[in-house]
């Protein structure tokens, strides 16, 4: 007999072995908790899922034996408070592993699940559940959650499940579940029902409420086996919080299609030794983790640790400066493979642990989607040239893994659809060979004097001055060139702002790039604004130029 995966999943390799397409099957009433979870239980109930760490290290070891048995708990104490086939439900759960229980249930249930960041404000609560008409919340009982809850939802009528000890007089998550049955019948549910929303991370904007169906787990089988890496058995560890889309990509469905098991690291407060000491001690077979996750790895001195168990590690999200990559890969001998993709997609890009690394690029096209580099004009682009990375689809079916729409925002998803293909709204250039270079976001692609900028390059050369801990390279509005290039730095320890580093960190870029691409304006800061999840958000310093500009005319 196959494996799980087998039954949905099907390379097709050429005669040098590489993989030149993906077969997926979708059954129509394919459902990962029934299908997949629920699977493992029945034939191997005692095989391990989930590892849990908490904040005070407490160690939690869930068997997919164990899932079934209380997600169907779960289920049936959600169906009996009135939640029902598509409702949808709020899950601010942090890193509890109550998460993972929770959104199986939701999926046997043939609900919505709305996995959410605990660092939105009670007024994106409110937001976001009046735009998803959340029937319910289930979220962590830390003061600063649930008064935020409090406040969202006092002028609604939402059903609200506390994780941890009684909430005032809410129902508690655990003493709710503990008396009901762990049997629960399956409800059907098609393989093209909504089955989430997740929220952008609002890099650009205010984010957008992303709708996924059924079969979207099923595209992050590629996501686990080629860009992580992982096989039946592993331990995997993607540093996320459960809410966002990099949770559904490391932390989930892909993993336990394979059958590997889940580490889940409930931290308060980020330190880096932190992570690398939990690296070692449970043995990690497979890491991933944003780039800035990286910038702080790399402070350390990674050769104290025993990584041995370690095979792969892998980053997206964000650039991934090439200068914080080389310091890992030197001092660990593990090369971190990039991948591209949107919470709106599964992964696009990326480098598989089949293909050998290019540095700087975020990869090749995933052999799930067709993907094409477009100019304004709607034409697609040769190698060498910069272009829009845009996803054609084969034939009429909407491709694997690709979002069905944006909750209350039917125009939006028309736009990102013109033309027929799916504009992912970013650039990139591609060789001769195939490997992608990120550029930026189109809005943050630099235009200057009549050439094109993309930050990327900029502020990964910046990156490499030692002075430089971390940068932002942005637009500045400019009456004689459109734009100039402007670059926000954090200065590493020991450094000191002054007009003398400025000019050196000019000149060393002017050393490295064509000489329009040099940041003619510096501004030393000691913070960036960054999104709730901790993305650079260059848009906002744009933004703030630009209207300082405007009140200056
Ligand atoms: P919003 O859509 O609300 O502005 P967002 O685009 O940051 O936010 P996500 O879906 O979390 O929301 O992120 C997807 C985006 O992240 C991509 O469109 C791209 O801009 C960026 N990204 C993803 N992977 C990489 C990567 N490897 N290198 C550079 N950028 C990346
Ligand atoms: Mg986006």
């Amino acid at each position: 007999m196959g494996h799980i995966y087998e039954d949905y999943y099907r390379e097709v390799r050429d005669s040098k072995g590489e993989i030149v397409e993906i077969k997926t099957t979708c059954p129509p009433n394919f459902n990962f908790a029934y299908d997949v979870v629920d699977r493992f239980a029945f034939e191997n109930p005692d095989k391990l899922a989930l590892v849990h760490r908490s904040a005070e290290g407490k160690e939690t070891r869930l068997s997919f034996g164990e899932l079934k048995r209380l997600s169907d708990k779960a289920a049936n104490t959600f169906k009996k408070l009135g939640i029902s086939k598509n409702d949808s439900v709020m899950l601010l759960l942090k890193r509890r592993y109550e998460f993972w229980i929770s959104i199986l249930a939701l999926h046997k249930l043939g609900a919505i699940a709305v996995p959410t960041s605990h660092m939105v404000s009670a007024e994106d609560i409110s937001e976001r559940a009046m735009v998803a008409g959340t029937k319910a919340i289930i979220c962590v009982n830390s003061e600063s959650i649930c008064d935020k809850v409090k406040e969202a939802i006092d002028k609604n009528d939402i059903i609200q499940i506390v994780v941890g000890d009684k909430y005032e007089d809410k129902a508690d998550f655990n003493e709710l579940i503990a008396g009901e049955s762990d049997v629960f019948e399956r409800v059907t549910t098609s393989i093209d029902d909504s089955m989430l929303y997740y929220f952008t991370s609002g890099t650009s904007g205010a984010p957008k409420a992303v709708i996924h169906d059924y079969s979207y787990p099923i595209a992050h089988i590629f996501t686990a086996k080629n860009w992580h890496g992982m096989n039946d058995g592993d331990l995997h560890l993607t540093v996320a919080d459960s809410g966002w889309a990099k949770s559904a990509w490391g932390k989930l469905y892909g993993q336990w299609f394979l059958g590997a098991a889940i580490m889940v690291y409930d931290y308060e407060q980020f330190y880096a030794a932190d992570l690398l000491k939990l690296l070692e001690e449970e043995k990690i077979n497979t890491f991933c983790a944003p780039p800035t996750i990286y910038k702080y790895l790399v402070l350390e001195d990674l050769k104290k640790y025993n990584l041995n168990n370690l095979r792969y590690a892998t980053t997206a999200g964000e650039p991934m400066p090439k200068e914080v990559s080389q310091q890992f890969t030197s001092q660990t001998g593990i090369v971190i493979r990039e991948g591209f993709g949107q919470t709106e997609t599964a992964l696009q890009i990326c480098t598989t642990i089949e293909q050998s690394s290019f540095p700087g690029s975020i990869g090749k096209a995933s052999p799930l989607y067709q993907i094409k580099l477009m100019d304004e004009d709607g034409r697609i682009v040769p190698a060498g040239e910069e272009g829009e990375i845009v996803i054609v689809p084969n034939g009429n079916r909407k491709p694997i893994g690709i979002f069905k729409g944006y909750l209350g925002d039917e125009k939006m998803y028309e736009e990102v659809w013109s033309g027929g293909v799916y504009h992912t709204k970013d650039k990139a250039i591609m060789d001769k060979d195939g490997n992608f270079f990120f550029l930026g976001r189109n809005d943050d692609v630099i235009k200057s004097s009549g050439y094109r900028i993309g930050p990327s390059e900029v502020e990964d050369i910046l990156m490499k001055h030692p002075a430089v801990f971390e940068c932002a390279v942005t637009a500045f509005p400019s009456k004689n060139r459109g734009a100039v290039v402007k670059a926000s730095i954090i200065l590493n320890k020991g450094y000191e702002a002054n007009a003398k580093l400025g000019t050196e960190l000019q000149d060393f870029v002017k050393k490295r790039a064509a000489i329009y691409k040099y940041p003619r304006i510096i501004k030393f800061i000691d913070k960036l604004p960054r999104t709730s999840n901790g993305k650079i958000s260059r848009a906002k310093i744009r933004q703030q130029d630009y209207k300082k500009a405007l009140e200056h005319c």
